[in-house]
């Protein structure tokens, strides 16, 4: 691809919205552009970029037996309503109507569509096991679209679904599934780590998240610290190891004290100068139109998620200040577990025997003291609600647990029965029984892939992509000025690399030498040569690795051998094995 041809509009500064390092320079690079909140266009560079995602992510579903299909993007509502899904997954499902006021929405996932395609033509055990999986636009009308490519409100995933014959066959898919990631995460040069999740509005049993590591995720994982443990988890499922207060302490009367103000924990610990270990958070919620509070430690986080599990709720919400008012008949800030009027009452486990504990008065500006959980809470149940914190014991083997952030870039779930029980998928087995089949889905955010390589590979210059994504491995910088023969010497240079394999960028463009560095070092590509009149006549060419910034220089005469192994150095500094190894 000749650089004067290439549609790659750069830019020098960064759109004012673009918080973080990848979006940034994905527009100054000239990679995509939004057209509106949270809906990018792709430009030549993106696109060739998302494909060569999209060409791994097939490479390894077809090696795994999956099969590729498309489905629509519109779907009735119909389907939705035989899950429940309809009412259930909320506003991030764009819905509209036809002209015929029928009912519809644009995919945010697939399992609907994709049981009701399975469900009419698979009827025999014989058919199963089956994956089928596709590449495609996704429409999530999120709340919050930013970061760019990382969280869009249109992108594009890789989502495969199986269907077996019983929970083995199910659990054999879904291994199979986790291991090709692994792989694709890998040949895709990323850091990354598969941690144990929340099945979330999808549902099921279990899932792994695969997280890219880096500083600007939005997850936060919690990974044991021990060499020989393999523990980790999304914070919002992390499980919280219990070191419970001691039983029998026992402490004196509860009483009322005046804490005038003091709302925070941090308020009411400086006010009677206790610490946040020793104050009751009191949270109140409204839980599918039920009352509830959940309690944790002054110096813990509710987990909202676990809260949720624990009461096997579908919509949490915080309860409004009035709400706050009507059940604790005092202002938000006051709320306390003794004669608190809700429905529900939930504790986490590390206030289980606690005693000696402040806790709000239910009134305004006062708190309680000398709570005895045991001894003045009544009709109270005890769960998992606290997010691990770092330094707390890893739940498989005690050792200590550390906090790192993620960029959540494939979901694996085993869905079990949910879907083929809701919309009757069905087959018959050897004995001519009817059995319902046992499903899993695997996502991949094959856009956000991008932004996530780039968060990991940049420097004040630009991005820079593994070998595996980058829009072209190459990016041949010819300084020729009007020198005909240099231009031709690196013509044929070009030939003879794509002959090699690569797709090369050749920067033949009548520019300055400072412009043309600038361009490469901003697009990313990993390896950079520069043929140049000097270097003609000394019969070298300049090769430089854009991730290391290692300069060599490579002979024209045995160009071929001495360029492989300096590619070969290259992907090697990208943790990848060679192509063609
Ligand atoms: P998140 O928690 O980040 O919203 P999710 O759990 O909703 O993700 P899944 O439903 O599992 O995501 O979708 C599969 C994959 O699609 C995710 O692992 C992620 O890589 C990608 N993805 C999800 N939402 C978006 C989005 N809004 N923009 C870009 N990619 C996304
Ligand atoms: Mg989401």
């Amino acid at each position: 691809m000749r650089f004067s041809r290439l549609y790659a509009p750069t830019l020098k500064e960064a759109p004012r919205d673009a918080e973080v390092v990848s979006h940034k320079l994905l527009a100054r690079a000239g990679y995509v552009r939004q057209l509106t909140s949270g809906i990018y266009t792709f430009l030549p560079l993106g696109l060739r970029a998302l494909n060569k995602v999209a060409g791994i992510v097939r490479e390894e579903m077809n090696r795994a037996g999956a099969q590729e299909v498309l489905l629509p993007m519109v779907q009735p509502a119909e389907l939705w309503k035989e899950t429940g899904r309809w009412e259930f997954y909320g506003k991030e499902l764009l819905r509209f109507r036809d002209r015929k006021d029928s009912e519809f929405c644009l995919g945010p996932t697939h399992e609907e569509v994709i049981t009701d395609l399975v469900r009419h033509e698979v009827r025999s055990y014989r058919q199963l096991p089956l994956n089928l999986y596709q590449v495609q636009t996704k429409f999530r009308d999120e709340i919050r679209p930013r970061f760019g490519l990382m969280r869009c409100r249109e992108f594009t995933m890789k989502d495969a679904y199986s269907f077996d014959r019983d929970e083995a066959g199910a659990d054999a898919s879904y291994r199979s599934m986790y291991d090709a990631y692994t792989r694709i995460f890998r040949r895709l040069g990323l850091r990354f780590k598969a941690v144990e999740a929340d099945s979330g509005s999808i549902g099921g049993s279990f899932s792994h998240e695969f997280m890219v590591l880096a500083d600007t995720g939005e997850d936060t994982i919690a990974a044991c610290t021990s060499e020989s443990c393999e523990y980790a988890a999304n914070l919002e499922k992390a499980e919280a190891v219990c070191v419970m207060a001691e039983c029998g302490e026992g402490c004196g009367a509860l009483s009322r004290v005046a804490t005038p103000g003091a709302h925070t924990v941090e308020e009411v610990a400086a006010c009677l100068g206790v610490p946040a270990s020793k104050i009751v958070k009191t949270l109140l919620f409204d839980v599918d139109g039920k009352a509830v509070a959940a309690l944790v430690r002054g110096d813990r986080e509710l987990n909202e998620i676990k809260l949720k599990n624990a009461l096997a709720a579908t919509d949490v919400r915080l309860a409004t200040p009035e709400q706050v008012q009507q059940w604790s008949g005092a202002p938000v800030g006051f709320a306390g577990p003794v004669g608190l009027a809700v429905d529900v009452l939930v504790a986490d486990h590390e206030l289980c025997n606690a005693t000696g504990m402040v806790a709000g008065a239910n009134e305004a500006d006062a708190h309680v003291v000398n709570l005895d959980m045991a001894r003045d809470v009544k009709a109270v149940r005890f769960a998992d609600l606290r997010s691990v914190a770092s330094g707390d014991l890893c739940p498989r083997c005690r050792t200590a647990l550390t906090l790192t952030k993620g960029i959540e870039v494939g979901h694996v779930f085993k869905l079990g029965l949910k879907y083929s029980e809701a919309m009757k998928a069905a087959f018959l087995d050897e004995d001519g029984k009817e059995r319902t089949m046992v499903m899993g889905c695997y996502g991949i955010g094959v856009s956000r892939i991008i932004a996530s390589a780039i968060e990991q590979n940049h420097d004040a210059d630009g991005l820079m992509l593994p070998p595996t994504i980058a829009p072209f491995e190459a990016a041949l910088i010819a300084l020729a000025g009007k020198d005909a023969a240099v231009l031709a010497r690196a013509e044929d240079m070009v030939r003879e690399l794509e002959g090699m394999g690569l797709d090369v960028l050749f920067d033949e463009r009548d520019e300055r030498p400072g412009v043309k560095f600038k361009d490469a070092d901003l697009m990313g590509m990993p390896i950079q040569l520069v043929l140049g009149g000097k270097g003609l006549e000394r019969g070298v060419i300049e090769a430089k690795c854009r991730k290391t910034g290692t300069r060599t220089e490579l002979p024209l005469d045995g160009f071929g051998d001495a360029f492989a192994a300096f590619r070969a150095g290259v992907w090697r500094a990208w943790g990848l094995e060679s192509p063609g190894r």
